[in-house]
């Protein structure tokens, strides 16, 4: 079904984009640690447990790999910022992660996830500029929509938007917790492994 849960099979953990199984088209998600990654990842997948193995031990700094029902791909890439890693791993992220973005044959588009109560930090907005430098298709997608009350949403929606130099019909607001606008993100996810633009400017914050 085009809006039910992706398909989501976790297929291998690498280091390296060459040790990776070629894809026929691929999104890459991305967010600080804690920005609820994992959260969204199971929504889509309408599976509880599923992320939870890009969280095991080992595999939190790694490239974690799912595979969809057509042989289209999702790229759980490792969290960035998070204070707990000595200041060496985090300086490695950049390093591999750019190896990924510049070489992954496949690659469609990269989505930023954003703290919609908190973001964008400075470290969003430097990773947003580093991600536009390299050239790769973004997408921004705000999670943990619940926490910001509705008196208060449109206004943050213009002033995350715009902290992240988008207008704000450009980034689809979410929640996995009370499960907003999880299959309109399916939905987009679906067409962006298959390089579409299927954003739909008339219906800025997936109502329909
Ligand atoms: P990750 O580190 O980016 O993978 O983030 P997690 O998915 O582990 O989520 C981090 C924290 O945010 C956890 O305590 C989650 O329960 C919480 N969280 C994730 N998504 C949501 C959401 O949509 N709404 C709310 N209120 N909390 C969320």
């Amino acid at each position: 079904m085009a809006d039910g849960p992706l398909q989501l099979q976790f297929v291998m953990s690498a280091t390296r984009v060459e040790d990776l199984p070629p894809t026929q088209g691929e999104v890459a998600v991305v967010g600080r640690s804690n920005v609820g990654k994992s959260s969204l990842v199971n929504a889509m997948a309408n599976r509880n447990q599923l992320a939870k193995v890009s969280k095991t031990p080992g595999r939190t700094q790694l490239l974690n790999l799912f595979e969809m029902a057509d042989g289209t791909t999702l790229m759980d890439l490792p969290g960035y910022g998070f204070a707990k890693v000595p200041g060496r791993i985090r300086a490695d992220w950049p390093k591999m992660i750019e190896g990924y973005l510049q070489r992954r044959e496949g690659l469609a588009s990269v989505i930023v996830l954003i703290d919609a109560e908190i973001g964008p930090t400075p470290l969003d907005v430097s990773t947003l500029a580093w991600l536009r430098e390299l050239g790769v298709p973004i997408r921004v997608v705000a999670t943990k929509q619940d926490k910001v009350k509705s008196s208060k949403r449109d206004k943050r929606k213009r002033d995350l938007a715009e902290g992240c130099g988008l207008a704000t019909r450009d980034v689809l607001w979410v929640s996995a917790s009370k499960n907003v606008n999880i299959v309109e993100l399916r939905r987009r996810v679906r067409s962006w492994v298959r390089f579409e633009d299927d954003d739909d400017p008339d219906d800025p914050d997936g109502r329909s």
